[in-house]
């Protein structure tokens, strides 16, 4: 059992000043794992002024600087690759293919802003005016618990690429692999204070980085509700905010699309991560008049599923990363019974033989309804609802007819052709044929799914306020 009983202010590991602490318990068998102290408000503060302090000289620091900074902070984690796949796999019961996938995205996010370091342009002419790109100053960084490691190392390298400091507050879920990334950034030798890492309650620690004046920008990816409340609390101090929210994402398979191909394709993409990925392609539309055709190749796709221990090799979904979390999947797979849809594959309970853990079925639903709950709502499990649609044109309604916009994918045998239909979605991210991610192509939402991009220059440039320099010749 682990005992977490420090957090990482001010280049060194302290003891906090919250008292209360959080159990850590496993997914797959409910035995504890550990149990980690949670900070408070005092412990945040701490670590907010460790960041402004450190900002005056970093934000002063050259390209060169930084590019050393970020390669130290790559060669560090890489060292670690191996750690960071198995506490994911651990503590939240992630796919081991997932978490492997989810490893290297995270040294591809640090890796992609070095190179775009060497080249972006900080200073440019703009009409008679020099515009100077200046770092936006402290930035809290709220990260959930899904692939937590990740989205510390795309946001904190984005961060101090452009020259901020930072406090970080990952999920109350992600204590472990918290503990890792701490080590990691610990043994990068980059200088105190430039980051900061609290453990806590999101209406403790988080809610105190979004309201404190010295904290100039949030990078926030969670759930929509947690969105909207950052964006409420932060105004009163203006705060820039990038937001990763929820999605509900449409998966278009149109009628000549090989679906030998895009049936487990789609499959896979509902259930990734366990269904636990906010870019899942939860909504499968489509043709009506192949539906007779396609459920027999769902069954098919469902059969090679694998629902097991998320240590092996060929496990497809894991558990679900909380009771609370099974029990909202359950819930959801009533709500679609009731509301009339019928299950094709799945359903209600614990699959055989899995009952220590949060496991759930797999589930497909079909005569869905756009309307119902079970294809607005964001479920975060393995349940695809199949919806149909006569036309092309109403695919793209249905598809658009959403509060989300975070992904959407096109399937079809004719790559203009679903080019064509990328073009007509609100979607932050349109992929064709593919499930697949470049961490130089600019990953956000439309609607509720978010404000803002991150990866690339699109990301690095929401650390920067652009400070525009006038001059009047012979003054
Ligand atoms: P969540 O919103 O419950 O929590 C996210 C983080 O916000 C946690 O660290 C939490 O402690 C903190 N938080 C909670 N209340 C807060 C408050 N009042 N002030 C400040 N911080 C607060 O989300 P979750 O359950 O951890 O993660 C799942 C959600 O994240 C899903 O909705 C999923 O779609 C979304 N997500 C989005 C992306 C994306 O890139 N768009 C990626 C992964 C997950």
């Amino acid at each position: 059992m682990q005992i977490i009983n420090h957090m990482y202010i001010d280049g060194e590991f302290v003891s906090p000043h919250g008292t209360a602490t959080l159990d850590i318990t496993s997914p797959v068998s409910q035995e504890l794992l550990g149990k980690v102290s949670l900070g408070d408000e005092v412990d945040t503060q701490r670590a907010i002024a460790a960041a402004k302090a450190a900002f005056t000289t970093f934000s002063r620091t050259t390209r060169d600087e930084r590019i050393q900074y970020l390669r130290q902070m790559l060669e560090a984690v890489t060292k670690r690759k191996e750690d960071l796949i198995d506490v994911m796999v651990l503590e939240y019961g992630a796919p081991i293919q997932f978490a492997c996938a989810s490893a290297q995205n995270a040294l591809d996010a640090i890796r992609t802003n070095v190179d775009i370091l060497e080249v972006y342009a900080f200073e440019q002419r703009v009409g008679r005016s020099t515009v100077q790109q200046t770092p936006v100053g402290v930035v809290g960084i709220i990260t959930p618990w899904n692939a937590s490691n990740g989205f510390i190392c795309s946001k904190l390298s984005t961060a101090l690429a452009a020259g901020c400091t930072a406090v970080i507050k990952p999920s109350e879920l992600s204590a472990l692999q918290t503990q890792l990334i701490s080590e990691c950034l610990h043994e990068a030798g980059l200088p105190k204070g430039i980051f900061n890492i609290v453990n806590g309650l999101g209406h403790v620690v988080g809610a105190e980085i979004v309201r404190h004046p010295d904290v100039a920008k949030i990078s926030f990816t969670g759930s929509t509700v947690t969105g909207k409340t950052i964006i409420r609390e932060g105004a009163a101090t203006m705060k820039r905010v990038t937001l990763e929210l929820g999605g509900k994402s449409p998966n278009i398979l149109l009628d000549d699309a090989d679906l030998s191909k895009a049936i487990p394709l789609s499959v896979a993409g509902a259930f990734m991560n366990s269904g636990q990925a906010c870019i899942a392609a939860t909504r499968l539309l489509v043709p009506q008049h192949k539906l007779e055709e396609i459920k027999p190749l769902l069954i098919e796709a469902e059969s090679g599923i694998k629902v097991g221990n998320p240590q092996e090799e060929d496990t497809n979904i894991g558990p679900m990363v909380s009771q609370k979390q099974f029990q909202r999947v359950q819930d959801y797979i009533l709500k679609g019974i009731a509301e009339g849809a019928e299950i094709l594959i799945g359903g209600l309970e614990k699959p055989e033989g899995l009952e220590a853990g949060n496991f759930v079925k797999p589930t497909v639903f079909i005569h869905v309804n756009n309307s119902m709950r079970i294809a607005q709502e964001e479920i975060f499990g393995p349940v695809l609802s199949v919806i149909t649609y006569r036309t092309e044109e109403e695919a793209i309604q249905l598809a658009n007819d959403s509060s989300y916009g975070l992904a959407a994918y096109v399937q079809s045998s004719n790559q203009e052709r679903a080019l064509q239909i990328a073009t007509r979605l609100d979607a932050g991210r349109v992929s064709l044929n593919a499930l697949t991610h470049d961490p130089m192509a600019p990953f956000g939402g439309f609607k509720q799914s978010g404000l803002g991009r991150e990866y690339g220059v699109f990301d690095l440039e929401a650390y920067l306020e652009p400070k525009a320099i006038l001059e009047v010749e012979n003054a």
